[in-house]
């Protein structure tokens, strides 16, 4: 069975929030990773409701620097300093961000007490790359320099663990050469690696938050297993969307659909959609057509609401 991937909607609104609705913010675990895709405010205490603890979070990736994704950040660091935050916090975000860091912790840190923090500007390309996942950013067309983040698992190489204990095998160090798909001799026996290992395939999520239709959008959530994506607008506002630089619901349905993507969940919304999400999601799966067997499963989370993959 492949590691699980677990996606919290910490927040799931736009500029304006409401009674349902909080600002941008989605947690992604992976192992021992949690990263937290945006802050916006009253992201701390999203977490209390979801009953996750912040002082968990090994990374924060930042979309823009536009208070509805950001505004969250000063309570949420001060909250894992006074709860004894022992890790370095690692921030990454669009050009600009070191100097918005500066000015926050300038503005809101408590003297004398710190957080370890390593802040990084990225542009496009790979900038984690760890053993088992890597992250790569995107540029997106926004009024103020924005990124789009994929979070991608590895293809792995993995050992059938039922074959392998039909074998009977003692406990060898050398079980580890069979996950390269080497031939080894444990015991008396000669076991083909090639014939206990399989691939676990990569698996991508991808997080495109504000801004206009652009290649990048479908560049970076191509064959992702779920794209999270911001849908601002209806189709009948497309005069608007493009004018405030937002998706509606047509361009998300576009980039989901050249994309490949297996799950579609969609954020973000404006507040006039508040009582009438379902106009969004009816427009998405319309453009989208062909559901069914083998069709983009399209959602608009609640706050709050989880996704295990
Ligand atoms: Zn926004
Ligand atoms: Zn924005």
């Amino acid at each position: 069975m492949a590691e699980k991937i677990d996606v919290t909607f910490l927040g799931t609104g736009s500029a304006v929030p409401t009674s349902r609705r909080n600002h941008p913010a989605v947690l992604l675990k992976y192992k021992n990773e949690n990263i937290l895709m945006d802050c916006g405010e009253g992201t701390q205490r999203q977490f209390r409701k979801a009953k996750l603890n912040p002082c968990k979070i090994t990374r924060i990736l930042i979309s823009h620097w536009h208070g509805d994704h950001v505004l969250g950040l000063p309570g949420l660091l001060q909250t894992m300093m006074l709860n004894g935050y022992n890790k370095t916090l690692k921030i990454y975000g669009p050009s600009g961000t070191r100097r918005k860091m500066r000015l926050y912790l300038d503005l809101f840190a408590h003297k004398g007490e710190k957080l370890s923090l390593e802040v990084h500007e990225v542009r496009e390309g790979v900038f984690i790359d760890e053993k088992e996942f890597f992250v790569e950013a995107l540029s997106m067309d926004h009024d103020s320099p924005a990124n789009a983040y994929s979070f991608v698992v590895k293809e792995q190489n993995r050992i059938d663990k039922k074959k392998l204990a039909k074998l009977k095998l003692p406990n060898s160090p050398l079980i580890g050469e069979l996950t390269k798909g080497k031939t080894v001799k444990i015991g008396d026996k000669k076991i083909d690696g090639k014939k206990l290992r399989y691939v676990e395939p990569s698996r991508k999520i991808s997080f495109v938050m504000d801004t206009r239709m652009t290649p990048n959008a479908i560049k970076i959530s191509k064959n992702a297993e779920l794209l999270i994506c911001e849908t601002t607008y209806s189709k009948e506002e497309k005069e608007i969307a493009f004018e405030h630089a937002h998706l509606t619901s047509v361009d998300s349905a576009a980039i989901a659909k050249k994309a490949k993507v297996k799950k579609l969940a969609l954020m973000h919304l404006s507040q006039r959609y508040e009582a009438i999400p379902k106009v969004i999601l009816g427009e998405v799966k319309k453009a989208i057509g062909g559901s069914g067997k083998g069709g983009i499963e399209v959602s608009i989370p609640e706050d709050l609401d989880k996704m295990e993959l």
